[in-house]
């Protein structure tokens, strides 16, 4: 069964794909890499412990003071996981206060959207405390998923409950290109839609990826996304029974390979 991203891994060079998965050759961890790991673990972290904060909502509360309270509860997430992963932050030569101060900004949206969310929930339904808790509807965050007749596996970053709709989010740490999102951001997103609808047993037809600053795209599956999602598949599971090394691609993404030196010698 095929990990998600090997297909997404497959559309950045299929022969970077066999270096790593066939030749077992692993690039140097990125800075780029780090700062994902982080986001991801913040939000996924913050997601757990969000209920000390909303049970905390009373009907006294004003929303500014809601706020900081989401904010405290980031902060300390965020700092404590940037200390934890300290080594690694040192090792591709990031500053932790620079890593702090270019991630801050991004749960700073996070605190007033998902703040605002839950104050208006609990105002419109003049529920608050361990009641609002239960009542309000909530995300699952790295939800993990496979399905044996697509042959995919995989771990939605957050999926959205919205009713008996299931929404996979994707969160990335780049910007989104100028119009809608990056190809292999499309088909992570359009597979995990196809798990999740396995998983869930109802269609399941659109999701987000969430770029850096919280531009949040819409991917909506239609059947050209879907046979490219299986092509793909079929592709990655070719190469990695093949014996053939895929030939070298040459262009600027070259450049800023880890695997450049390895590549280039074979
Ligand atoms: S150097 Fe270029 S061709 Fe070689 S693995 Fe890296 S991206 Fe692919």
């Amino acid at each position: 069964m095929l990990s998600v991203t090997y297909l997404c891994s497959y559309l950045y060079c299929p022969r970077k794909l066999y270096l790593n998965l066939v030749l077992g050759l692993q690039e140097k961890v990125k800075d780029v890499t780090i700062k994902g790991k982080i986001r991801h673990g913040a939000y996924e972290l913050a997601s757990r412990r969000e209920k000390e904060v909303i049970v905390g909502l009373d009907s006294k509360k004003r929303y500014e003071e809601f706020e900081m309270d989401f904010r405290r509860m980031y902060n300390k997430v965020l700092m404590w996981l940037i200390s934890q992963n300290k080594k690694e932050v040192d090792s591709v030569g990031l500053k932790t206060l620079d890593l702090y101060k270019e991630l801050w900004p991004l749960f700073v949206i996070e605190c007033r959207e998902r703040s605002l969310e839950v104050f208006e929930f609990a105002q419109k339904n003049s529920v608050f405390g361990e009641d609002l808790w239960f009542k309000l509807p909530k995300g699952i965050p790295e939800l993990y998923v496979k399905s044996d007749k697509l042959g995919l596996k995989g771990r939605v970053d957050n999926v959205e409950v919205d009713g008996d709709n299931f929404i996979p989010i994707e969160f990335k740490t780049g910007r989104a290109p100028e119009d809608g999102a990056w190809k292999n951001h499309m088909v992570q997103v359009g597979a995990y839609m196809l798990l999740l609808s396995e998983h869930y047993g109802k269609e399941i037809n659109y999701g987000y990826v969430d770029y850096k600053e919280k531009d949040r795209i819409k991917v909506v599956m239609n059947p050209f996304l879907k046979d490219e999602i299986f092509e793909l598949r079929d592709k990655v599971n070719a190469l990695l029974e093949g014996k053939d090394l895929p030939p070298k691609l040459e262009n600027k993404k070259c450049d800023s390979c880890g695997l450049k030196d390895e590549c280039f010698n074979r």
